[in-house]
């Protein structure tokens, strides 16, 4: 799968995305990223990429002529019009389901915005999904477009060495994972739930599933109400 990162700051993304696992990936040929820098498809001679809103108000706007000709060179180079992510606060939540489908494509552009934003005019003739990491506003969406390539990295065949650490995490089936532990049996005079020591793995499991649901319903309750729970669970967990 290949990414293409159009931005204004592209060693910030660089030095992220060739790290740990994503590096590993990238290594072996699964993954590629590449970071594009918006500026160097300036025209302006002073290599200007932004100029003042109209209408007024504070501060300045990214220009839609950099910003389609870098995405213009991605395509061309990709051979078709590839999903175009545009990072926005004003964009649809990021999810884990959302994170699956991106991870179908085999290439994504995202683009980063920086200053007051985007010239309206470009979003519209090159963006397909306009997605946001949060409630809150950032600088520039070089951190977004990091938190998605990561998450949708790890939904890429052959990434995880172990694709079961993929499927059995938080959000699988709208629950949050149960709490794990490793060696030492006892530090600071707390011992591991015994049942995780019996080698009995089908009270593992009921233990886990358990401690998913109460987790989930403890910090997540509006998950909790979207999870396909058992009538016996549903008794136990959601109502009273
Ligand atoms: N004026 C814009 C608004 O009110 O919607 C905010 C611009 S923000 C300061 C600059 C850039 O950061 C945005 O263009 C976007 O690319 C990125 N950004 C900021 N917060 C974000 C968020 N929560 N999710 C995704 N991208 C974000």
């Amino acid at each position: 799968m290949r990414f293409y990162i159009l931005t204004l700051f592209p060693e910030m993304v660089r030095e992220c995305l060739l790290t740990s696992i994503l590096g590993r990936a990238a290594e072996k040929g699964i993954l590629s990223f590449e970071a594009v820098n918006i500026r160097d498809y300036t025209r302006d001679k002073h290599k200007k990429v932004d100029d003042y809103p109209y209408g007024g108000g504070a501060g300045m706007l990214m220009q839609a002529q950099p910003v389609y000709d870098a995405w213009l060179s991605v395509v061309d180079r990709i051979g078709y019009r590839a999903r175009t992510v545009y990072l926005t606060p004003q964009g649809y939540p990021f999810t884990q389901p959302m994170a699956k489908e991106f991870a179908q494509e085999d290439a994504l552009i995202f683009l980063c915005g920086h200053y007051e934003g985007i010239d309206e005019r470009v979003l519209e003739e090159i963006v397909t999904d306009y997605v946001s990491i949060g409630d809150y506003v950032l600088t520039g969406g070089e951190l977004p477009a990091m938190v998605i390539a990561d998450a949708v990295s790890r939904m890429v065949p052959g990434v995880l060495s172990n694709q079961e650490s993929g499927s059995a995490e938080s959000f699988e089936g709208n629950l949050l994972e149960y709490p794990q532990y490793s060696r030492p049996e006892e530090w600071h005079g707390k011992r591991v739930p015994p049942i995780l020591l019996s080698g009995n793995h089908r009270k593992v499991d009921e233990w886990r599933r358990e401690q998913s649901i109460l987790r989930t319903k403890e910090r997540r309750p509006d998950l909790l109400k979207k999870a396909v729970l058992t009538e016996k669970e549903k008794r136990e967990h959601t109502y009273g």
